[in-house]
């Protein structure tokens, strides 16, 4: 099971400049063949369908805490075509419906199902190009070389597109968000390359880097690099998962530097922004200040302490 943290793996920035395009072009990194669903999910039903689990247990331990890691990537992506979302069709903070007002404003925007059926100016599960994202997606063949050798290659493949997204789209959510994936992509890479040889014995480390994405040279992934999130895994449980050490070791094949498992069982995160209500697509409600009254009254009737209780950054 998972035990779910209130706070994103890192911090995003706050809505700036509405983006519609952009965040259309941020769902290749949520939905699309080499998206964090599919890092996600593939993971995922490997460690739900591996067999001799205690037989081969370090490979179990990598799998599985990849898996919950990809979990808070899918978070991070969706927050960040949120972010970018924010205010595209509520330029007019009446939530006017004139034309160029509301959602007039946004008829050109490449994906219509960000307001249409059924968004509310959020993340829909869709590549780019508005295909849903597919189970057909997931690979898990049982065989632990292939499902690894896969896992490598769609890790690779991840790193591309997140580059390649950090090019076309200049919103600082989004360059925030392709500057810790790109990095946290890198070790996920290497994790599984490392377990390959040791598996094997063949001699993975001279296919780095490829893609060859100039990390030391991306501002965005300075800060994590300098916290050494480039070299680290989580075990995302505070006592399960003890052996992916066994096989995340060795040196970075770039750096040289030494791979280790985190002694914190997860990344320390950052809060969220809380983004505002977008009343021209009802989100979250016809009148947000009717949800929050009734929100009120019910935390009221519960016991709840009459101030909010959770945390969000602003
Ligand atoms: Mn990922
Ligand atoms: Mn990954």
């Amino acid at each position: 099971m998972i035990l779910r943290l209130d706070r994103l793996q890192t911090e995003l920035p706050p809505p700036s400049n509405p983006d519609p395009n952009g965040a259309a072009a941020v769902q290749e990194l949520l939905g699309g063949k080499f998206g964090e669903m599919s890092t996600f999910m593939n993971y995922t039903y490997q460690s739900f369908n591996f067999r001799n689990r205690q037989g081969a247990r370090p490979f179990y331990d990598l799998i599985a805490s990849i898996a919950a890691e990809e979990f808070g990537h899918i978070e991070l992506v969706s927050t960040a075509i949120n972010t970018m979302l924010t205010g595209t069709a509520d330029n007019d903070p009446t939530g006017r419906r004139g034309p160029g007002d509301g959602l007039a404003g946004v008829r050109d925007a490449r994906n219509t199902h960000h307001y249409l059926a059924p968004g509310g100016a959020g993340a829909v599960v869709q590549d780019s190009m508005g295909h849903p994202w597919t189970g057909d997606n997931v690979f898990s063949s049982g065989d632990l070389i292939e499902d690894l050798t896969h896992n490598f290659f769609l890790e690779t493949g991840a790193r591309s597109g997140k580059l390649r997204v950090y090019e076309m789209v200049e919103h600082p959510a989004a360059r925030a968000l392709t500057g810790y994936l790109l990095v946290r992509g890198g070790v996920h890479q290497v994790a599984y390359a490392r377990a390959l040889e040791n598996l094997t014995g063949a001699n993975l480390m001279r296919l780095f880097p490829s893609p060859r994405i100039p990390t030391d040279r991306i501002p965005e992934c300075q800060p994590h690099i300098r916290r050494g999130e480039h070299l680290k895994l989580y075990r995302f449980s505070p006592s399960d998962f003890l052996e992916i050490g066994a096989v995340f070791n060795g040196p970075h094949p770039e750096t040289g530097e030494d791979l280790f498992v985190a002694e914190e069982t997860h990344p320390e995160g950052a809060l969220a922004n809380d983004l505002p209500p977008q009343p021209s697509v009802f989100a979250p409600g016809p009148d947000p200040a009717e949800v929050r009254e009734i929100a009120d009254k019910l935390r009221s009737a519960a016991g709840l302490p009459r101030k909010v209780t959770g945390d969000v950054a602003n």
